[in-house]
This record gives structure tokens, sequence and C-alpha cells, in this order.
């Protein structure tokens, strides 16, 4: 889910009814006809079954409603009134607890790749390879900026990056493929090559490793 404010998410809620702590829920979606929902992305639910509206709840829905079903307390973010929910089981809303913490993480990585993108049109004249490097490490990245990034790497003509390309696993083989051919170029460029034995960087007539001193 795509929550434009997180700051909602340090929100404390606690149960009027049974002092849980009320846990951030993803909202569930609005029916046609069910008129405008509750105008939230999330919704802080009490979510303990021992909460008396849920205990007592099943036997009000049966005698009013003549259905399965219970209530669970709920509380608007920004606002500590209290609603009710009514719920068909108790399992309901289990499924939609926001993981707050790869939430946090996911937006990150989206903030970072959004400033490196932006940033990949003026880190050339600012000799700084971060946004690039940014990119082309992010498999979640948007592939058309990450595949720019790729070709850029070649005008910063810096060998220091080729060891986190090395170290890193790429998902695709295309793009693993792009990578190589870049470092490839950028060897060659600076007249180096990878000892095929510690694949330390070294010159490119070079006979013996300088480091694992191999015979080439
Ligand atoms: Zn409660
Ligand atoms: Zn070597």
């Amino acid at each position: 889910m795509n929550i434009k404010d997180l700051s909602v998410l340090d929100e404390e809620h606690i149960c009027p009814d049974c002092d849980a702590k009320m846990v951030a829920c993803e909202a569930p979606p609005v029916h046609v006809g069910d008129g405008l929902g509750w105008g939230s992305e999330i919704l802080f639910i009490c979510l303990n079954n021992e909460c008396p509206p849920f205990k007592t709840g099943w036997q009000k829905v049966d005698v009013n409603y003549g259905h399965k079903g219970t209530f669970r307390n709920m509380q608007l973010p920004g606002s500590i009134e209290q609603n009710v929910m009514m719920v068909a089981s108790e399992i309901a809303f289990t499924g939609s607890i926001i993981d707050v913490k790869q939430l946090r993480e996911q937006n990150e990585r989206y903030q970072n790749e959004k400033a490196a993108t932006k940033a990949l049109e003026t880190c050339l004249e600012k000799n700084d390879i971060q946004p690039v490097m940014t990119l082309i490490l992010d498999e979640a990245a948007t592939p058309e900026p990450r595949q720019r990034a790729v070709e850029m790497l070649i005008f910063f003509d810096d060998l220091s990056c080729i060891d986190a390309i090395r170290n890193h696993t790429f998902k695709k083989t295309a793009f693993k493929q792009a990578t190589d051919m870049i470092i490839a170029k950028l060897l060659e460029k600076n007249y180096k090559k990878e000892c095929p034995f510690c694949t330390e960087i070294i010159k490119a007539q070079a006979r013996k490793c300088l480091h694992c001193k191999a015979d080439l």
C-alpha cells in the first residue's frame, strides 16, 4: 500500500474499553453504494479478543441482525473519537495489519530512488557518482532511469565503483550483462583488467598478478 503521510503511524491509540494498544490496519476498500467510507487509508482497531464490545457483540449481532458477527472498537488517525465496526469473524482485519517497519523501509527506498533519479540530471557536472550507484544497486528501481544510470557509469571513469557492483546480486540477467559490459569498457579505458584468479584490478599488460602472484 502507498500511504502518503507515514507520520500517522507514529500515533498511539489506546482502546477506551480494554486499554489495549489499537493496531494500525488498512481500511477495507469502499464498495460502491457505501458512501465515502471512513475517509482514511488507516484505521486503528482494537484486536483484543477479550475487549468487552467484542466479547459481548456476538449475542447482540445475533439478536439484532440475525447473523454471525460482533464489534471491534476503532479510531481514525488524528482522533480519539470512538467508533465501532461490525466484523463477521475473529480474523477480520488480522490480514490487513500494517507492517509499520516494512512500510517505512519501502517508503525510504522509494524516496531514495526518487531523489537519485532527479539527481541523475546534474550528478555528472557535480562529479557525484552516488545517485548512479543508488539506482544500479536498487533492485526495485524503475528500469528506465536504472538503465540510464548504468550507461552513465562510463563517464565517471571511477574504478572504485566496480567492487560494489561485483558484490551485488542482480536479479535480472540482462541488467547484470549491462553492468558487465560497462565494467569491461571502464577497465579497458583505464588500461586495466580484473585478475581471473583473485578479481583484483591490475594492469592490462600484467603477466603476473600483483595481488595473488598468479601467472596470467
Ligand atoms: Zn479494546
Ligand atoms: Zn590475482
